[in-house]
């Protein structure tokens, strides 16, 4: 069944401007056809298109439900602004991944342009992932941040998760099996740019609590860590049953 992102739930629903034109034109929705709405609350509303109108589209709710494609730890990516596309690519496949919110951050070292961090595109991204994949919530892309502003908002979740090449005591593995009994409700993922980590951002994280986590010998590219490390968060924590 179709689905796609509306602004709110309503019924009945009454669609008009881009998701009318998006439903009657360009997806050519008849009436009588069934369609999932969703408008980010984790929940799917399944409705019937009623009538479709030059202006609007009015549809009935059939059945509200508790949207299946929604993991129940609630993941924000911080993830350093990379060069050219990449934000765009580590965007759409932590969506996938199933990520609750996305704020890029200039770290020290970021050797990307402000005008490479898009935030309207970033966002767009998102929506079309979201909606592709079968995600009950929109991820919320923020606009960047600095190291500090980040820094400040760590206390808010339950598991910090920081990748750091330098690292070597403690593996991602053994971090995440740790709290794979007692999975937490929220948990920040931060991961580094090209340059990676300075040591002052590193020491500066270790001294609000946070524990830095190797990923093995290889040093990933910071595109690759992104989404290898949401990875084996999802897998570990039992989102990919
Ligand atoms: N230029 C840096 C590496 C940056 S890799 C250097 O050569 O040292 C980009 C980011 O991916 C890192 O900041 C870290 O967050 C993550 N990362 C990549 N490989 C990693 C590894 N083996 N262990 C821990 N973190 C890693």
């Amino acid at each position: 069944m179709r689905r796609f992102f509306v602004e709110k739930a309503q019924d009945p629903f009454v669609l008009r401007g881009e998701s009318h034109k998006h439903l009657a034109v360009v997806l050519r929705a008849r009436v009588g056809e069934e369609v999932t709405l969703c408008c980010g609350d984790g929940f799917d509303y399944v409705c019937r298109i009623e009538s479709v109108h030059a202006d609007q589209t009015v549809l009935s709710l059939i059945d509200k439900r508790a949207s299946a494609g929604e993991p129940s730890v609630r993941v924000t990516l911080f993830m350093s602004v990379l060069k050219g596309d990449k934000n765009e690519f580590v965007v759409q496949k932590a969506t996938e991944l199933g990520v609750e919110e996305i704020v890029p951050v200039f770290t020290r070292f970021v050797q990307a342009h402000s005008r490479d961090c898009k935030i309207d595109r970033l966002r767009k991204i998102a929506c079309e992932a979201a909606q592709q994949c079968g995600r009950g919530r929109l991820p919320k892309v923020q606009d960047a941040v600095s190291f500090a502003a980040m820094r400040e908002r760590l206390a808010d979740f339950q598991a910090v998760v920081f990748p750091y090449e330098k690292a070597t005591k403690l593996s991602l593995r053994d971090f995440l099996r740790g709290r794979a009994e007692n999975v937490p409700a929220t948990a920040a993922v931060i991961i580094g740019s090209e340059g990676g980590f300075a040591d002052e951002e590193a020491a500066a994280l270790q001294q609000s609590g946070v524990t830095p986590v190797t990923l093995g010998k290889r040093i990933l590219r910071a595109e690759t860590a992104n989404l290898a490390v949401l990875s084996a968060l999802m897998y570990e924590w039992g989102q990919w049953a």
